[in-house]
């Protein structure tokens, strides 16, 4: 059984960097791999549906994003996790949509956030293949955010 990390939390340096990208000589390492492993457990088990490298102390840009209903997010729809590596959002849609956001290095808060509709993005999976895909709605909204982590943002810097 994968080991659960310990979350930063707000105010923690950590949260505020920008992360490194993952080198070359990374990709396919079992050190990548049992991050993803590390990180997907620490998620699950705190009912989150992203998360991202800085959030269990690792200043890397290393992403899940893990769309499904639980018990904090009731509504969220139902997708596979995603582990991106060096994801780059491409294009953002002009449409935005407000919805509600909470992040496990955020505990007692919520708010509303304005996110793009619609991401156009460039990731790569744990081996090192280049993936480009779109996503919508919700599963958007985590990317977004789990980008933002990777950048040193907070939902809640984007509160208005
Ligand atoms: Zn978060």
């Amino acid at each position: 059984m994968a080991a659960i990390l310990p979350v930063a939390q707000r105010g923690e340096t950590i949260l505020t960097l920008t992360a490194a990208p993952v080198s070359a000589s990374e990709f396919g390492s079992e050190w990548l791999l049992q991050l993803a492993v590390a990180m997907t457990a620490t998620m699950l088990e705190r009912n989150g549906v992203g998360i991202a490298a800085p959030q269990v102390y690792i200043s890397k840009r290393v992403i899940i994003v893990a769309s499904r209903p639980n018990p904090r997010y009731p509504d969220a729809p139902e997708m596979d996790a995603v582990v991106m590596v060096n994801p780059e959002i491409l294009a953002f849609s002009e449409q935005t949509c407000l919805g509600e956001e909470g992040c496990l290095s955020v505990v007692n808060q919520r708010g509303e956030v304005a996110r793009a509709q619609t991401i156009c993005i460039r990731y790569y999976t744990i081996a090192g293949q280049r993936v480009e895909t779109t996503f919508e709605g919700f599963p958007a909204r985590i990317v977004q955010h789990e980008v933002d982590h990777l950048n040193g943002v907070l939902f809640v810097d984007r509160l208005t």
